[in-house]
């Protein structure tokens, strides 16, 4: 990419780069499911494929963005965070994004996708029901009926998100399976998608088998390019650091993927850490090892038998025990780095971004602001944040 002069508008355009992974990241990704699955899987892989490149599909897909989401969301100046750090720190505004955060990105380019495949509903897992909420709008938008699988315990926990889901007018399943939760709720999901192969399954985060990292990759990766050009026209200059929180990996790879090849980039992401210690935590790729799990060969959180554990988190977003293949090679090959963030570090940034800035980040977003300030200190550096999503949701609990 050029430098762009001060006059340049930012387009809202996803990155063709990331096309080129085809499902693997050194050795990880690839797809480890059923036969039957394999095949609904290699139909929607070379579907992507052919849409993808397509004008018609590219103006529909920017369109969408522009009108519906409201890209490009602003880079800003976060000066009082700045001047508290002592680095100069912007923000990537994802929470500004209808619905609130950067995961309507994905479900507006895989609502396209189905839409085009002629699928007569679509079945999305959730966990803590934003990733619901971002499908059921898509597809109200579309009108193509919804079904959202959740784990029952969330569903309890996160009763206004099932409501807004069924205004949305999606239909909500709860799973009593498991310890009933977003691990439970996508067994469910998978489990109906096998039985009705003719649904398209809208899977929300950089995970799970070929071709939803490829294709999730891709439509988040808008982040990365709008980002990239909004520093070089503020600042004429790449920023030294990026930061983004882990959860499945989407927001993070969404705004990394504009940086990969600026080898003068250090790449942050900031994990849940829960208590930061083994056997209470969600940061996968620090405490985690490589295994199958869900469909796809990437770090997971393991007991000693090398089952996949319960993970733990403040953030429902963050409190899943795998992670994108890509970030698992982008840790091995120490492209980028990833540091457990606390809870309670992660609840005192969420505070401080508020008071600071008069900006509520997720509780998830929160980790990022975290290490950021914890790792800016005094260094006089220029750096991006991800801020994936707002925190209206968090601030009934009382933290
Ligand atoms: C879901 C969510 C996350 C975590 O998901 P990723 O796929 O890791 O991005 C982070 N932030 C917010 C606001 C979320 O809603």
């Amino acid at each position: 990419m050029e430098i762009l002069t001060n006059t340049t508008p930012v387009e809202v355009a996803a990155n063709a780069e990331m096309l080129k992974y085809n499902g693997h990241y050194g050795e990880f990704g690839g797809a480890y499911v059923p036969p039957v699955l394999q095949k609904s899987l290699d139909k929607l892989a070379n579907f992507f494929d052919s849409e993808v490149r397509k004008e018609a599909f590219q103006k529909e897909f920017i369109n969408y963005l522009k009108t519906f989401v409201g890209r490009p969301s602003p880079l800003f100046l976060a000066q009082r965070l700045s001047n508290y750090v002592g680095s100069t720190i912007y923000l990537k505004r994802e929470d500004l994004n209808h619905t609130g955060s950067h995961k309507i990105n994905n479900t507006i380019g895989q609502i396209l996708l189905a839409k085009r495949m002629g699928a007569k509903e679509v079945i999305a897992e959730t966990g803590a029901g934003q990733h619901g909420v971002a499908t059921a709008t898509a597809a109200a938008l579309l009108g193509i009926p919804c079904k959202v699988f959740m784990g029952k315990i969330d569903a309890e926990r996160q009763a206004l998100n099932v409501r807004r889901m069924r205004l949305l007018g999606a239909e909500v399943i709860t799973t009593t399976m498991g310890t009933a939760t977003l691990k439970d709720a996508v067994d469910a999901a998978l489990g109906y998608y096998i039985e009705n192969p003719e649904s398209y399954y809208l899977l929300g985060s950089h995970v799970g088998p070929h071709p939803y990292p490829r294709m999730v990759g891709y439509f988040q990766s808008v982040i990365g390019t709008e980002a990239r050009s909004q520093i070089l026209k503020a600042e004429g200059r790449l920023p030294q650091s990026i930061f983004a929180c882990v959860g499945g990996g989407s927001n993070a790879i969404g705004l990394f993927s504009g940086f990969l090849d600026d080898v003068e980039v250090t790449i942050n992401g900031a994990e849940g850490g829960g208590l930061a210690i083994e056997g209470n935590t969600a940061a996968t790729l620090s405490f985690g090892k490589p295994a199958v799990f869900q469909g796809t060969y990437s770090y997971c959180l393991v007991d000693k038998d090398n089952n996949p554990m319960e993970s733990h988190s403040v953030a429902a977003g963050l409190d899943y025990p795998g992670v994108s293949p890509q970030h698992a090679q982008l840790r091995d090959t120490r492209r980028a780095n990833y540091f457990p963030v606390s809870d309670s570090e992660a609840i005192d940034a969420y505070k401080l971004l508020s008071r600071l800035e008069g900006i509520t980040p997720a509780i998830e977003s929160s980790h990022a602001v975290a290490l950021a300030i914890k790792m800016l200190r005094d260094k006089g550096e220029l750096a991006i944040v991800n801020l994936s999503g707002r925190g209206d949701k968090d601030v009934e609990r009382d933290m």
